[in-house]
């Protein structure tokens, strides 16, 4: 059985590891249009920060490919899928034939249509290794930056390049950060926390022209700078599964088992849709457990073994100078709220499940959590007044406890 994979980051790892735990031999390659081994995305702004190395970035150790039996084709992007010869080929001209494929070929900052902004010389998106590299080339103890987009990549930025830079200006044209995972009391709590480190917010507004060096906003100000970071959003790259045929609504359609809609092609991580179990909605949940699962359970399928990821849940671990955030799930529910100095807390409950939880500051063993709303427990079969208090093993039964602990007592 020959397995191609398109992409080589978490969805592709998992894969890999997937295919491997069930068949040893079949030849795996795997296509890269990037230059590096799988690397943590989500550690590029502490690369800035210069808390972590490229080493460290690695998300397996150097000789991965080698004892997994992986042709790494590094530098070298898929552009065209023939389902029926079952060949992808590359823009070098080649062709490789596969019996499995799987797409793991992520997603690629959206630039909306802003006027002026063919005039900005020093622009950047911030999605990769190379971004973080080219911004960094760029970067002065001067540099005035304008970060457009306050969600959570154009705030990572931010806090990648707090102290290297004159001044950061964040605009959005939201009223508050991070709207797609804290509600209004916790966007409030972030944005104090950042700006406490001297980044500056511009939200409500946005650009309506761009000159060489500076940003005309709706409102009528002007923010002057020497480096501009596009950070608006993300859109999965779909194109080569459509072109195969597959089924693509937002991102690529995939089962539990994460096959698309064509034969013995499967697809994983930031490029597809799945259903969130705590809406019921297909949607793109682009984050690392989801990618790493997906891709796991494809290569698992794709060798011939059977393993399902049904339960997906959107959840995000995230932090902004020393301030730790843990959301899940949905928020749509009786809201159970806890404020004290320094820490946030919002339990939402719906139908007798937790369906969701913003946790600010205090986040210490919210996996308790996280599973309750992943494996959809019933609150009435748990102490969920403990639980309300803070997450804990006690609020379950004995049996439960011994489940959760892997059979310890
Ligand atoms: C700054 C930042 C911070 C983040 N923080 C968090 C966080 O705190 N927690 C969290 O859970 N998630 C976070 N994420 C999201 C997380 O990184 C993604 O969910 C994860 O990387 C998705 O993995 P993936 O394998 O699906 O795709 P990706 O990591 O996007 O990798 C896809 C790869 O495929 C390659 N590729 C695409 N098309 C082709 C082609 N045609 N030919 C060859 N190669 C191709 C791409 O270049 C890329 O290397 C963050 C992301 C960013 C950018």
């Amino acid at each position: 059985m020959k397995y191609v994979i398109i992409g080589n980051s978490t969805a592709a790892v998992g894969c890999v590891e997937g295919i491997r735990s069930v068949d040893q031999e079949g030849p795996i390659t795997v296509i890269s249009d990037e230059p590096y081994p799988a690397y943590s995305r989500p550690l590029i702004s502490y690369l800035l920060q210069g808390s972590t190395t490229e080493e460290k970035m690695r998300t397996r150790p150097a000789d991965f490919y080698e004892k997994n039996g992986v042709t790494l084709l590094s530098g070298k992007k898929a552009v065209r899928i023939d389902d029926a010869r079952k060949t992808v080929g590359l823009e070098s001209g080649e062709s490789l034939p596969y019996d499995r494929l799987l797409i793991a070929a992520g997603s690629r900052p959206f630039i909306p249509p802003m006027a002026g902004l063919d005039r900005v010389e020093k622009k950047f998106t911030f999605m990769k290794l190379d971004d973080a590299k080219a911004l960094e080339a760029a970067l002065t103890p001067e540099s005035r930056v304008l970060i457009v987009g306050a969600g959570l990549i154009g705030l990572k930025c931010a806090e990648g390049i707090r102290g290297r830079a004159g001044s950061i200006t964040v605009v959005d044209l939201a009223d508050r950060i991070l709207p797609s995972i804290l509600d209004e009391t916790g966007s409030k709590m972030m944005q104090e926390q950042i700006e406490s480190n001297g980044i500056g917010f511009l939200l409500g507004d946005s650009v309506a022209e761009f000159g060489k060096d500076r940003a005309h906003l709706k409102s009528g100000k002007t923010v002057e700078f020497d480096l501009l970071v596009v950070a608006v959003g993300v859109r999965p790259n779909t194109e080569l599964a459509s072109q195969a045929g597959c089924e693509v609504g937002r991102g690529i359609a995939v089962d539990e088992r994460s096959a698309t809609s064509v034969p013995d092609i499967y697809a994983a991580g930031d490029c597809c849709e799945c259903r969130d179990i705590t809406t019921g909605q297909r949607r793109v949940l682009a984050i690392l457990p989801n990618a790493y699962l997906q891709g796991e359970a494809a290569g698992v399928n794709m060798a011939g073994g059977e393993k399902s990821f049904a339960n997906a849940v959107p959840m995000n671990a995230i932090g902004f100078f020393g301030l730790h955030v843990l959301t899940a799930g949905s928020y749509d529910g009786e809201e159970i709220v806890e404020t004290k100095p320094g820490v946030y807390k919002k339990l939402v409950v719906k139908d007798n499940l937790l369906k969701g939880f913003i946790l600010i500051g205090e986040i210490a063993r919210a996996g308790i959590y996280t599973s309750l709303i992943r494996e959809q427990t019933p609150l009435d079969t748990v102490d969920f007044d403990l639980l309300k208090q803070k997450p804990q093993l006690m609020a379950f039964t004995a049996r439960r406890r011994a489940e959760k602990l892997g059979g310890a007592k």
